[in-house]
């Protein structure tokens, strides 16, 4: 089989390069090649009543499939080049911005209309923040909630099938260089070629990225991972933040240390969900904007950024043992109330059940200060005490902390500022290439790469 362009992974930077492609260049043939399920057949088999833990699918349905790994996600689209990723540093401030726009108006259009878009700008609490030593980052953020998230992929989906090849369950093995210029992949059904080739499989397909890149020697740097505690609390105490702003990324320097603890992926009216990552669990969070899917709950992740220097190069490797720890001590997610972390004890059910905040997550109460390493949970817990001061009730004893949260994130490949890699006519976007970290910037590099391989640069 032979195409002009072969895309790798449905994620939001696959189906935004399919979709570019389509509509740009209607003569060129192209096909997808997903390791997951089409959206329809996206399951977990989690129901908390037969099966109550991951039991380790062969795809996992929350991570692989058409939508990628946003497609259960809540749905924010920060438009914004002050956290995401760093698209801006290969394609400039402007263009990123501009395609985080484009990508929204196709949201929008595809069944977004009438979702809320919400906006830092001229926002009081910039001032708020500023005298209690925290930061507000700039952005602007489409939230979409999970059940509408849905339906976009549902609508783009439906408009692309009948012009673009989907291959589902089909994981693309190997990825090749052919003599005469082009790709050849191979999958276990058999191979194809084509002319470009656009690489998008995102987090899940790091370690395979990592194959790609060496056999290719297409050169990458790896250094960072963050890691925190998923906070949980009555909606009520952030209803000033989130009523405005709807998530607020908040960084906060922390006096013992001056390292950046920061707020991350809020959650208002929102539910704590487990999140498996080759087979580790930890935490995630979303919410919905259907109002009577609404809990009286929001949820915030609190990430510490560790950076490591030589010798050591495999930060995914030690946030991943923190995680395996936390799975080995709690079975899985651990949740503790703060007021039983200051205390020095383990949280248990009864003080859990006999507390305020009601967690939408059954995790196992236990002990995050016996999982994450002292400078991480100092800087934590001063965070959560600088938040009390614009959200009182933050620090309160019954505030929730789930652990642990990791951010893995990606190698970063060494690309041009046409996101194409030293393989010419290979280009690597989204959460795979390192360069993004987000549902906009995956989203705008696929449109970005369209556009260049449409243009015929
Ligand atoms: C629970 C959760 C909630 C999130 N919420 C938000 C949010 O609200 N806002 C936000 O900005 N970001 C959010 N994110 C992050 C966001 O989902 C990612 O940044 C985004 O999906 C990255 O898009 P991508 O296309 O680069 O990769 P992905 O979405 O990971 O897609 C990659 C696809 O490639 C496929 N693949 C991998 N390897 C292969 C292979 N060898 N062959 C074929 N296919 C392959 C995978 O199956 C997958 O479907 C969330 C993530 C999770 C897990």
């Amino acid at each position: 089989m032979k195409y002009d362009v072969i895309i790798i992974g449905a994620g939001p930077g696959g189906i935004f390069s399919a979709y570019e492609l389509m509509k740009k260049r209607p003569d060129l043939s192209v096909a997808v090649y997903e390791a997951g399920y089409p959206l329809e057949k996206r399951k977990c088999p989690i129901d908390g009543d037969k099966v109550k833990t991951c039991i380790r699918c062969k795809t996992c349905a929350i991570m692989n499939g058409f939508g990628g790994a946003g497609a259960f996600s809540d749905g924010k689209y920060n438009i914004t080049n002050d956290f995401g990723g760093t698209l801006y540093e290969h394609i400039g401030r402007r263009e990123a911005l501009d395609l985080m726009r484009y990508v929204d108006d196709i949201n929008v259009s595809h069944g977004g209309e009438g979702t809320q878009m919400y906006s830092t700008t001229g926002s009081e609490f910039k001032k708020l923040c500023m005298q209690n030593k925290l930061t507000l980052l700039d952005a602007s953020v489409r939230h979409l909630g999970t059940d509408i998230n849905y339906v976009v992929l549902q609508n783009l989906y439906k408009e692309m099938k009948d012009h673009v090849t989907f291959f589902f369950n089909t994981p693309v093995r190997h990825l090749e260089t052919l003599e005469n210029g082009g790709f050849r992949i191979l999958t276990d059904d058999g191979e194809a070629e084509c002319g470009r080739c656009i690489v998008s499989v995102g987090r899940s397909g790091s370690k395979w990225m990592e194959t790609v890149c060496r056999e290719l020697e297409i050169p990458t740097s790896s250094n960072r991972v963050d890691l925190g505690v998923r906070v949980e609390l009555p909606a009520v105490i952030f209803s000033h933040l989130t009523d405005q702003l709807y998530e607020s990324k908040i960084v906060y320097r922390t006096e013992k240390f001056e390292d950046s603890v920061r707020t991350f992926c809020m959650n208002p009216h929102g539910i704590v969900v487990n999140e498996n990552t080759n087979g580790i669990v930890t935490v995630n969070g979303h919410s919905f904007e259907d109002p009577s899917k609404k809990t009286d709950n929001t949820n915030f992740a609190l990430l510490v950024a560790k950076h490591f220097s030589e010798p050591f190069k495999d930060s995914n490797g030690y946030g991943e043992s923190i995680a395996r720890l936390s799975n080995m001590l709690g079975g899985g997610v651990i949740v503790q109330r703060f007021g039983d972390l200051e205390r020095g004890r383990r949280s248990n059910e009864k003080r859990i059940l006999e507390g305020t905040v009601q967690p939408t997550l059954a995790a196992t109460p236990g002990d995050l200060s016996l999982v994450l390493p002292k400078r991480i949970l100092d800087g934590i817990v001063e965070m959560i005490y600088a938040l009390d001061k614009i959200a009182p009730g933050t620090a309160n004893d019954d505030t929730l902390l789930y652990g642990v949260e990791v951010k893995f994130y990606n190698m970063e490949v060494k690309l041009d500022e046409n996101l194409e890699s030293s393989c010419p006519g290979l280009y690597i976007i989204g959460d795979g290439s390192g360069v993004t970290h987000s549902l906009s910037h995956a989203s705008a590099s696929g449109v970005f790469v369209a556009r260049r391989i449409a243009s015929g640069r």
